[in-house]
């Protein structure tokens, strides 16, 4: 690299890459040998299964990509359609768009541990919804679900269910929500699936969430970024075909169908999601869900050793544990919610960098008590130095 600031913007990047621990960012790839690809304009403009007239694309690519996913979530892929998005807040989005177009006057059920940006699609969208109580693990609690439905059954419903919270990798149960569909006679209704997170391990997790298209939901939403690694934002979303029907509209300018959310889209990150089922495929998925597992087990069994409260979620990667000091936090750059924090045991974290962390977190103990001592009244102070 030749220029100063652009060796200075490397460094930056690659010491934050190494250091993080508390996002679902896996860091175990690498994608240098598409270089000669970043000399060219790569351009999927419109639907992926409709050519344009702007023929620099890797829409072929893209769809093997959909076929993959769709079949590990047990869908055909002759009625299930989908695209890679720019990660899962837009196949959130378009979930909750083609649900809006199925049902005009649906109201959205959603749990309060839902991710951020969900709020503002529903905004964006505009569509009635209501916020249900999340039981303590970050699951959504079902009793609230039923009670607020009990008042509302004569309207369509639209349920975002969590397939991994951010904050607790929670999964909202599709068993208990088809319960209360049944009970209420609901017959109007949309499953969308935010599985941004597990989408691509779920389905390898033994007892793990239900929540494919075998189970009858409508679209899931995946980030292509976390699990799986990527060096640019991207996801998929997938939806039954039906659904992408009723908003295709043919475009004269570029000859292609618009039924994506953004016109020109990025033709890179098929090649990378491609790339990792090429060389990984599912026996890959399978052995990174079982070694991340196994990191993350460490990780909440050497929390507890050292008597820090640490919990996982259904063997999930996500290592739950009260918040310690700023200083951690910032240190290996720990997501935090309230009083709580959390480790993500993505492939590329290495065992070191968690025995660090229990490391820093024995002497976090002292340092909390020495903030105390410092900040506590005069009178209550009590001096052990001479
Ligand atoms: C990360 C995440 C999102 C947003 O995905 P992006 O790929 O960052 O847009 C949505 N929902 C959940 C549960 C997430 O963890």
């Amino acid at each position: 690299m030749n220029n100063d600031w652009k060796l200075d913007v490397f460094q930056r990047i690659k010491q934050a890459s190494n250091a993080f621990l508390g996002y679902p960012l896996a860091k175990d790839f690498s994608y240098e040998d598409f270089a000669p690809f970043l000399n060219y304009v790569i351009n999927n403009v419109g639907d992926p299964e409709s050519p344009s007239t702007l023929a620099i694309d890797t829409k072929d690519i893209e769809i093997k990509c959909v076929q993959f996913f769709t079949r590990i979530l047990k869908g055909d892929p002759k009625k299930v359609w989908g695209y890679v998005t720019n990660g899962g807040t837009e196949g959130n989005l378009y979930g909750l768009y083609v649900a809006r177009e199925a049902f005009p006057h649906a109201i959205v059920y959603y749990s309060e541990s839902t991710h951020y940006s969900v709020k503002k699609n529903l905004h964006l969208l505009q569509i009635p919804n209501i916020v249900i109580r999340a039981r303590e693990n970050g699951e959504m609690d079902y009793d609230d679900l039923d009670s607020t439905i009990a008042l509302k059954r004569d309207h369509p419903a639209i349920f975002f269910l969590n397939i991994g919270t951010t904050m607790t990798e929670a999964v909202d149960k599709l068993d208990e929500i088809k319960k209360i569909i049944k009970k209420y006679a609901i017959k109007d209704f949309y499953i969308h699936c935010d599985a941004a997170f597990l989408g691509a391990l779920a389905p390898f997790i033994e007892g793990g969430p239900k929540f494919d298209f075998s189970e009858g939901v409508d679209s899931i939403s995946i980030s292509g970024h976390k699990f799986l690694g990527s060096p640019i934002p991207c996801g998929l979303v997938l939806v039954k075909r039906n659904h992408r029907d009723r908003v295709a509209h043919s475009i004269s300018y570029v000859d292609t169908l618009d039924t994506t959310i953004t016109g020109s889209r990025n033709g890179m990150t098929p090649l990378f999601i491609w790339d990792f089922i090429q060389k990984q495929g599912v026996e890959g998925l399978i052995k990174r869900t079982k070694e991340s597992q196994a990191l993350a087990k460490y990780t909440e069994d050497e929390m507890n050793k050292i008597g820090i409260k640490a919990w996982r979620n259904n063997d999930g990667l996500t290592v739950v544990f009260p918040k310690p000091s700023l200083k951690i936090r910032n240190r290996f750059q720990l997501a935090s919610d309230e009083n709580i924090s959390h480790v993500i045991c993505v492939p590329g974290i290495k065992k070191e960098q968690i025995d660090q962390l229990i490391e820093a977190l024995k002497n976090d103990h002292e340092e909390v008590e020495h903030h105390t001592e410092e900040n506590a009244s005069p009178n209550l102070y009590i001096t052990t130095a001479s």
